[in-house]
């Protein structure tokens, strides 16, 4: 790593999303435009970089100059104005001179100080309230792409490449860019958006991936290539660490590996309580790539597998062959544990099934879960087909996301009922007992538990929702994270309902939101009654491991006090102690 110890230290604050330490320089990407490479230089090297920024500047004006004469050509002069803006922008004279003064200051390659000054100056752009001027960004994207292309690719060995390991800075990331990132060179992530429980976040977690989330101004601010150090335990960047905070940091790490490999030591143990309560832990998954991480993990089962992660990179919704194909391979992998398949849960923050003619207001009280399969039938039915088929060939349960009422729960049935005749009538092979269960995450499912319960096999809840709708809390808006808390008396008591409610109807209760993976909260999860938990396959050891600390009497107590407790950070508190008590080495 370049200039160790020459430089300052600087520590950038964020929100922690995947834990786990990564010490590598950065790599910065950022949104608009690509980012070109970046390398270092000497000062001798600056004015020839400067030459080849302006060098690059005069071909973009010739190029834009010819693209506005034959545009004139074939439309008069209507669209006259758009290059002569472009190059306006390109000849301005402040950009011109930062530029010169960031390849001088910052000795990095001119395409890069050009990248840099650009994405400043867009992101003040962006900030602007007025609508015009926003959209101009794209514009301005566009002429800035052009100049990138036209500096001469006269790379030297010194960039970082994309097969170096690094620590990727950017200002967000979609789900298909975490499930695709090259996990041997990226070895963590830091976003300005996002938040923890955002399916980027989830999936980091799976992959074991650290990750820092909400660091704001990141992208702008962090120099490429700058040593660093990612904390996704405290959610910080560390650049330029100094030698002794890369010490403490490489001794962390290492104790956090003793910690790992004496847990894998127990892997498949029983997850049972020291008064004999048996709790279940399963693992859950979004693509088929995590199957071996599950295995590996000790998990009794799949408690959530998120179908909607079919449609990453914009693929259609597989046909009935190929899903039958995809689900039969994960529960026969699983087998004899079982797998909960959950039906299509696209749109909200997640992938939408097909595009939408108009953006919808409020996407998470939109058109997502359920609602999108039963308007959809015949996709509900390929679906619905797939899994019946796969249950033939091991230990298959479906599940219906975003279930708000007890009307959604009878005409998801009917359709399972319906593909089962027509199996049926086939001559196809499925299990005609598989389990039928309904996630609860929505405040009106959990309220009506008692309604819904003599209708389904099991319950599901799913924190992540189930807390974003009950404190009106968006879960991917950093702005509002402080108010999405696992612990609100409102969410216990609404989980606390939801188990009463199968409890007298004879069916279980399982978690599979985030919370079930937060060994800080197993005293209290376990106290109210859970009997599965179904978290990412990183956290399978650990929670097994929490179960086997603790007592199901002591946990009970301990979680009556809490429902009777009147703030979220009491209710944290009387979990964490217990916790604290009974595996401290445990926690982070
Ligand atoms: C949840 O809401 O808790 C859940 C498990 O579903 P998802 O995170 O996929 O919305
Ligand atoms: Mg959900």
């Amino acid at each position: 790593m370049p200039k160790t110890g020459f430089e300052p230290e600087v520590i950038y604050e964020g929100i922690p999303a995947s834990p786990g330490i990564a010490i590598a320089p950065v790599h910065v990407i950022a949104r608009g435009f690509s980012a070109p490479e970046v390398y270092e230089i000497e000062e001798t090297e600056v004015a020839g970089e400067q030459e080849r920024f302006r060098q690059a500047v005069e071909l973009t004006k010739r190029q834009l100059i010819e693209l506005q004469s034959r545009l004139e050509d074939l439309s008069g002069d209507n669209e006259r104005g758009i290059f002569e803006a472009h190059v306006m922008m390109i000849e301005d004279r402040a950009v011109v001179e930062r530029v010169l003064g960031a390849i001088a200051s910052r000795l990095q390659n001119a395409e890069y100080a050009f990248y840099a000054v650009m994405q400043n100056f867009l992101e003040a752009m962006r900030r602007i309230p007025d609508p015009y001027l926003r959209e101009r960004t794209s514009d301005i994207e566009d002429v800035a792409q052009r100049v990138l292309r036209n500096f001469s690719p006269d790379n030297d060995s010194r960039h970082l490449g994309p097969d170096d390991r690094h620590i990727l800075v950017a200002y967000d990331l979609a789900p298909s860019d975490t499930a695709s990132m090259n996990r041997r060179h990226v070895l963590g992530f830091a976003t300005e958006q996002g938040s923890v429980n955002s399916h980027t976040a989830i999936l980091a977690r799976a992959f074991g991936i650290p990750a820092v989330v909400g660091l704001e101004g990141a992208v702008i601010d962090v120099i490429a290539l700058a040593p660093a150090i990612l904390d996704g335990y405290t959610g910080k960047l560390i650049l330029h660490p100094t030698p002794e905070t890369l010490e403490r940091y490489r001794k962390l790490s290492d104790e956090k590996a003793q910690v790992r490999s004496s847990l894998e030591a127990k892997r498949g143990a029983a997850t049972e309580t020291i008064d004999g309560r048996a709790i279940t832990v399963s693992g859950n998954i979004e693509i088929i790539d995590e199957l071996p991480l599950v295995k590996r993990s000790g998990a009794k089962g799949i408690g959530l597998y998120r179908t909607e992660f079919l449609l990453l990179n914009g693929e259609e919704m597989p046909d009935e062959n190929h899903q039958a194909e995809i689900y039969t391979r994960i529960a026969r992998e699983m087998s004899p544990h079982s797998v909960i398949i959950r039906t299509l849960d696209a749109g909200g923050d997640k992938l939408p099934v097909e595009p939408l003619t108009e953006p919808e207001p409020n996407p998470f009280l939109g058109w997502r879960g359920i609602r999108v399969s039963l308007a959809r039938p015949a996709m509900f039915r390929e679906q619905i087909r797939a899994i019946l088929r796969a249950s033939a060939m091991g230990k298959v349960a479906v599940m219906f996301p975003m279930i708000s009422g007890l009307s959604e729960v009878w005409r998801g049935k009917e359709m399972v009922r319906r593909c089962m005749d027509e199996l049926d009538k086939e001559g196809v092979p499925f299990d005609h007992d598989m389990p039928v269960g309904v996630m609860i995450e929505v405040p009106a499912a959990a309220i009506c538990a008692d309604l819904l319960a003599p209708e389904v096999d099991f319950f599901s809840i799913g924190t992540n929702d189930l807390i974003q709708y009950t404190v009106a809390a968006d879960r991917v808006n950093p702005h509002v994270a402080e108010l999405y808390r696992p612990t609100h008396p409102s969410v216990i008591r609404l989980i606390k309902r939801t188990i009463d409610a199968a409890n007298d109807n004879g069916i279980w209760t399982g978690i599979c939101g985030e919370m079930a993976g937060d060994i800080r909260l197993t005293p209290l999860l376990i106290g109210l009654g859970v009997e599965e938990l179904s978290v990412g396959p990183q956290q399978v050891p650990g929670v097994g491991q929490a179960i086997r600390s603790l007592s199901h009497a002591e946990c009970a107590a301990m979680s009556d006090e809490a429902l009777r407790h009147n703030r979220s950070q009491g209710v944290l508190d009387l979990s964490l102690n217990l916790a604290r008590k009974r595996y401290g080495e445990l926690l982070d």
